[in-house]
């Protein structure tokens, strides 16, 4: 439900008359007409959908994206390049996700959380990655990762012991699967966690973790059966403070440089028996049900940078003159500002597809593997024409087209690798297990 209040569209909960978020907004005709925006009437309209071919977003999620745009708009784009050419994390704009529900997306609202579907979570990952991927990785691997895990597979008890502080953003949450030895072939882990008096000690490492150094929670996948592959991983909470648990130094990166990736080291890390989520040796097929929205959430990502890089490449075809004539002028220039529309037109339609089918209850793994693959390649190559479009001045820092190239390559790499997404879409075709 949204409401204009003062201004200011306030996007409220129908169910718990409880506030989303507030931004002021200048889209939008202020008609409070909406549906509940909890994930199981989600879920049945995405059923209801089926009958008909629908690509009209609900009212609910029109409103959302303004809300996500009108956010990106304001307090991200140029205000985050002093903290990227610091390589800082931006701690008060980050602060401000919490608040809008931004930090609770897919969490049910009886813990907090916006209770909200996968098409309005994709809608909001790709307006705040338009406005800055920094702040955009944050926030997604945070909804996506740790905070979903749990919400998927923890216990009653277990959920309402971190998802409120979760999706308030009383605290970050990070996920780690990635270890120096292993990431696209993750069920090689070797962290291992081993029962002695009552808990789990877990010894090893996790590389290339976002939000390790800023989060305060973690979701942490270790081995609890070495003589097992895949079904000898277990996930456990962890907790910033745990004797033997600690972050690394933030890696200094190719780009996302205001966005927290760091190692998680754990050293006879003591962790209580009520950490372990769900049963033992479940962790790892967990971790790949987390990964299928994961990739959306990613494909969505992919998809913000792209428009993000179209959009700076129009703005400076329009103010450039060459040989007497803006850029705009140019057929060539032209040409390569259609591709990249119509490109990013169909990344979009398959992130969102891939998302409508995970609000149906459908299977989404492949969908997921074909959004993330083409959005992220989609992605660099918007990037790549933006620099080219800006000449020397695309290589400069002061054009943000330079932080949106370094940024994207990332969306090639981050929750399986293209490669990675051909095997899994090649399998699904050829039927191999
Ligand atoms: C900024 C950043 C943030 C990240 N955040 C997280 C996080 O929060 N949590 C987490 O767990 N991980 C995270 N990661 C890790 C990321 O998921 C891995 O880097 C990624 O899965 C690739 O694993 P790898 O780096 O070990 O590469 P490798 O697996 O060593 O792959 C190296 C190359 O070999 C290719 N390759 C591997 N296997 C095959 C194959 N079978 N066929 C063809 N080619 C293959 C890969 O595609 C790649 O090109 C993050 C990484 C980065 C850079």
């Amino acid at each position: 439900m949204i409401k204009k209040i003062g201004g200011k569209y306030v996007v409220l909960s129908e169910t718990t008359g409880r506030r989303f978020g507030a931004y002021a907004t200048k889209a939008g005709c202020g008609r409070s007409r909406c549906s509940s925006t909890c994930a199981g009437a989600a879920r049945a309209r995405g059923a209801a959908a089926r009958t008909a071919m629908d690509f009209e977003l609900t009212d609910d999620q029109q409103r959302i994206r303004a809300v996500a745009r009108e956010f990106a708009d304001a307090e991200l784009g140029d205000r985050i390049a002093p903290y990227d050419e610091r390589q800082e994390f931006p701690h008060a704009i980050v602060a401000k996700l919490g608040p809008l529900g931004f930090l609770g997306v897919l969490v049910p609202e009886e813990y907090g959380g916006a209770g909200l579907d996968y098409v309005s979570y994709a809608l909001i990952v790709e307006e705040l990655n338009r406005g800055d991927a920094s702040v955009g990785i944050t926030m997604w691997a945070h909804n996506s990762l740790c905070t979903n895990h749990i919400a998927l597979f923890g216990s009653p008890e277990q959920k309402a012991r971190w998802l409120p502080r979760l999706a308030t953003g009383e605290t970050l949450g990070a996920w780690g699967l990635t270890e120096p030895g292993s990431g696209s072939d993750a069920a090689a882990l070797r962290t291992r966690a081993e029962p002695r008096d009552g808990a789990w000690v877990l010894n090893g490492s996790k590389a290339f973790i976002t939000n390790a150094s800023v989060g305060g929670v973690a979701v942490v996948m270790a081995r609890t059966d070495p003589g097992q592959r895949s079904h000898g991983i277990s996930a456990f909470v962890l907790e910033k403070g745990m004797p033997g648990f600690s972050a690394g130094r933030p890696y200094r990166k190719l780009g996302l440089h205001a966005s927290d990736t760091a190692e998680l080291i754990f050293e006879d890390a003591r962790v209580p028996a009520g950490h372990l989520l769900g049963e033992r040796g479940a962790g790892f097929g967990q971790a790949m049900q987390v990964l299928e929205g994961g990739r959306i959430a990613m494909a969505a990502m992919a998809v913000g940078i792209a428009q993000a890089a179209l959009d700076q490449a129009v703005k400076y075809m329009k103010q450039r003159s060459a040989f007497g004539r803006t850029l705009a002028e140019f057929n060539g220039l032209q040409g390569m500002i259609a591709d990249l529309a119509t490109e990013i037109e169909v990344a979009r339609l398959l992130t969102l597809r891939a998302a409508w089918l995970k609000d149906a209850g459908r299977a989404a793994m492949n969908a997921a593997a074909m959004a993330k693959l083409f959005a992220s390649e989609t992605a660099m190559k918007a990037a790549t024409r933006a620099v080219q479009i800006h000449g020397g001045a695309g290589y400069i820092t002061e054009f943000s087209v330079e932080r949106i190239f370094r940024d994207a390559k990332l969306t090639e790499i981050g929750e399986g690798t293209s490669e990675i997404q051909r095997i899994v879409i090649a399998r699904e075709i050829l039927q191999l297990s």
